[in-house]
């Protein structure tokens, strides 16, 4: 589903991705870890390319991304950021709407029940009517999530989704992350939720210094790895 093959990213004389090659297959969920500044969030914006990378191919289902127009990749390729970023001035509904309106330009009526089914899907129903002022930052999140979804895209971008939480709001994001990936979505995360991170995974990358350390299934990384600085890293972490 997705194919990187060694990309390159430099700004200035800093070399931040560094012959980064990886692949996914549909339904894999990858967790992304590494130190700060390692290169994690620029590595999944390179991905929809909020980011543009200097050398190196990223194939989506066979495209060379830098050969789609960006609003076809946008809408293949979802992203959910830490701050959820919703229009103040519209409601929940309304943000989910915009992008099936103008990007896929899809009737009023249309859009506003697949608006509706995403927030089903996310246990927001009632709010649809809500500002994002008048919702808490674990509901925001999850309308973020419900936007992603409803372009129905065929990657999900996740970076620190629960980073800027209260402890307690936590749990409702992870909840609606761990059934999205039950169902098959395809998902590339960047998360310090370690438990998450055990127990959803299909896969765990560990990043440092802008290259691939050590990737493969999380059981592996946590209880047997193959590297000293993986084995340190995450053994801060947990
Ligand atoms: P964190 O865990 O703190 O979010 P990260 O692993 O996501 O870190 P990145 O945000 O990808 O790290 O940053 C990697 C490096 O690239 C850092 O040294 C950062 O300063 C640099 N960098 C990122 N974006 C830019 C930019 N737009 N211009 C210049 N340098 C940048
Ligand atoms: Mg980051």
């Amino acid at each position: 589903l997705l194919d990187v093959d060694s990309i390159y990213k430099s700004y200035d004389e800093e070399e931040v991705l560094e012959d980064v090659s990886f692949g996914l297959d549909q339904q894999d969920v990858e967790v992304i870890v590494g130190p700060s500044g390692s290169g994690k969030s620029t590595l999944l914006r390179c991905m929809n390319r909020l980011t543009e990378i200097d050398s190196g191919e990223i194939y989506l289902n066979d495209d060379e991304i830098h050969d789609l127009d960006e609003n076809e990749l946008r809408r293949r390729v979802g992203m959910v950021f830490q701050g959820s970023n919703l229009f103040a001035h519209l409601t929940a509904q309304k943000n989910i709407t915009l992008g099936l309106r103008e990007v896929l330009g899809m009737p009023a009526a249309e859009a506003q029940a697949k608006a509706m089914e995403y927030l089903r899907q996310v246990g927001l129903e009632d709010q649809a009517e809500s500002y994002p002022a008048e919702l808490s930052g674990g509901q925001k999140q999850r309308v973020g999530i419900a936007r992603a979804l409803a372009m129905e895209p065929e990657l999900i971008l996740f970076d620190e989704p629960t980073s800027a939480l209260d402890p307690e709001l936590i749990g409702e994001v992870l909840t609606v992350m761990r059934d999205l990936a039950e169902e098959g979505m395809t998902m590339l995360v960047v998360t310090h939720e370690m438990d998450f991170a055990r127990s959803v995974a299909t896969r765990l990358m560990f990043l440092d210094d802008g290259r691939i350390v050590e990737r493969g299934p999380p059981e592996q990384l946590f209880e047997d790895p193959r590297e000293d600085r993986t084995e340190q890293f995450l053994g801060e972490l947990a």
